[in-house]
């Protein structure tokens, strides 16, 4: 089957729904989720988005605060132009019908996360992401030009490597004429051509353990990309939660968001003593990469699988008037907040790498944008300010929007890209080889390439995911498609892009922190 598109759209996540409906307003669009169109990251989102809304906030302070915490390592340029963007992208979701919490005098409700110097946190409750997901996917089932396929799987992008040329450099001319996509109900490859597409896939949790990220991050998009010899930076700078809920058997972890931090919740060890201060002067509410490293180091020093998160000195009622999700989350597993400190442990959350982009969208291939967490912009530098990724999804679909749609009308679809062809033979009896390879990857990625590392550890990662490379290539080879086997082979790459650039940055910065180097402040 072969569907012929002007836009094409991978990820219904925010980036890919702010595009989609953008771009809508100008020709034909196909938007794709691998699963379910509400089955996101963004939906997750709890604490907010940052924006400059009142005084005595500025663009500035905004602005300074990114780059403190990004170590300055972040595209000044770059974090300019989103923050001076902010309030202009709020006021458009709110267009689309997103709601955020006001106060009784009509001014919103903002809160203060780690590393912020004001209150500039909009938030619907303390489920910010599933309500812009909600307002989002109302308007984009009402939009006539959107044609939705859930449950299709994008497997690769389609460049002159399908037509037989050989790409062997990342500096090449690449072109970018759609996307395979399979149909996980028929097991149908489907071949779509488009004249720009967005590449919208979210982030890469899955290849750790243990993470507040859904099933559905598996870093498709960047290893798609990597792949087709795309441009990909970065990728060491992984963002550790500090405060994921310390439930073992629970996927994905749940998160306690920063915003309890905010409203006054301390980090405190088993004894009820809080330690944050002997780390920094911030305490609590110190950016996130210290306050995972430092949790770190109490467990090991204490031999603990957790540390606690204490807000039994709050207010009550103005406590779960706030944060009633995580109050009914934690009551559901025998804790009552009010009365009784919450088991804590650092999670894989973010990843701050991926997919370079310029400042109107553009990958270094040819027609092919990307948005949201599966690209790098420059923005983060070497660690993400809390709640600036949902402010990067949107300012950056916007303004992939605005170039796709002065462009598309030049490019014609390339009749001669040849469908997809599949030869596998190998059925599900190795399945148990798939899951198996992929707990090892995220085990050597969680003990070797994880908060803490060292030039050791990453070389025995990289040994040891040599091996399991070299097996899955060999099935992935032989196999009939499926969604599990393609993701496995995403996250192998993604393992090995996290473990090459962590080897190559000789340093200790921000979210990267290597024992063999001093940290770099
Ligand atoms: C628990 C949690 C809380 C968070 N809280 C905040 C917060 O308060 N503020 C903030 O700014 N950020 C927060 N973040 C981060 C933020 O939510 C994400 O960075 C952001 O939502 C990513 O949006 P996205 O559109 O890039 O990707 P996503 O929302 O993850 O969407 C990805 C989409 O791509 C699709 N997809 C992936 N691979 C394929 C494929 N191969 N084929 C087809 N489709 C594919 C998926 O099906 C999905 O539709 C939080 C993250 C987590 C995990």
């Amino acid at each position: 089957m072969r569907i012929k598109t002007d836009f094409l759209v991978i990820g219904s996540g925010l980036a890919g729904l702010v595009y989609a409906l953008k771009v809508a307003e100008y020709g034909r669009v196909v938007l794709v989720s691998k699963t379910k169109i509400d089955e996101t990251t963004t939906s997750y989102a709890q604490g907010g988005i940052a924006a400059v809304t009142y005084l005595p906030d500025s663009y500035e302070k905004h602005i300074q605060d990114t780059l403190r915490a990004g170590c300055y390592l972040n595209n000044e340029t770059v974090v300019r132009m989103v923050i001076n963007e902010s309030d202009k992208m709020i006021k458009e979701l709110i267009n689309w019908g997103v709601r955020f919490d006001k106060r009784e005098d009509g001014i919103f409700d903002l809160s203060r996360e780690g590393g912020h110097s004001e209150k500039r946190v909009l938030h619907w409750k303390d489920r910010t992401g599933f309500e812009i997901q909600r307002a989002l996917i109302e308007e984009v089932k009402k939009h006539k030009n959107i044609k939705l396929l859930e449950n299709h799987f994008s497997i690769d992008i389609i460049t002159q490597h399908h037509l037989g040329l050989e790409i062997t450099r990342r500096t090449q001319d690449i072109e970018c004429y759609g996307a395979y996509l399979l149909n996980n109900k028929t097991q149908k490859i489907i071949t779509v051509l488009s004249k720009a597409t967005l590449m919208a896939t979210g982030g890469a949790g899955n290849a750790y353990i243990n993470t507040t990220n859904p099933t559905i991050a598996t870093g498709d998009g960047i290893s798609m990309v990597y792949r087709a010899k795309g441009m990909v930076s970065d990728m060491e700078f992984v963002q550790f939660h500090p405060t994921a809920l310390y439930n073992p058997k629970e996927k994905p972890s749940f998160l306690i968001t920063e915003a309890l931090r905010g409203f006054g919740a301390i980090l405190v060890d088993k004894d009820g003593k809080e330690f944050m201060k002997k780390y920094d002067e911030r305490a609590s509410l110190a950016p996130r990469d210290i306050v995972a490293r430092a949790i770190d180091n109490e467990m090991k020093q204490s031999g603990t699988n957790h540390v606690y998160l204490k807000c039994t000195h709050l207010e009550k009622n103005e406590l779960i008037r706030h944060f009633p999700y995580i109050y009914a989350k934690c009551l559901s597993i025998g804790i009552d907040f009010t009365k009784e400190m919450i088991p804590v442990v650092p999670a894989t959350h973010y990843l701050c790498g991926g997919i370079v982009i310029d400042e109107h969208g553009k990958t270094t291939i040819k027609n092919l944008f990307a948005a949201g967490e599966c690209a790098c912009s420059g923005l983060h530098g070497a660690n993400r300010l809390a709640s600036n990724s949902l402010l990067e999804a949107v300012v950056f679909s916007h303004r992939a929007a605005l170039k796709s749609i002065e462009c598309y009308k030049n490019v014609k679809h390339i009749d001669a890209v040849p469908n997809w062809d599949s030869e596998g033979t190998v059925l599900n009896e190795e399945l148990v080889l798939i899951t198996q390879s992929l707990h090892e990857v995220q085990s050597i990625m969680s003990n070797y390439v994880g908060i803490v590392r060292s030039n050791l550890r990453l070389e025995r990662a990289l040994n040891r995911l040599a091996i399991i490379y070299k097996e899955n290539e060999d099935l992935y080879d032989k196999s009939i498609l499926t969604q599990r086997i393609c993701e496995l082979r995403n996250i192998i790459n993604i393992a090995y892009l996290i473990i090459k650039f962590a080897k190559n940055r000789k340093e200790s910065i921000g979210l990267h922190y290597n024992i063999d180097y001093p940290v770099k402040k």
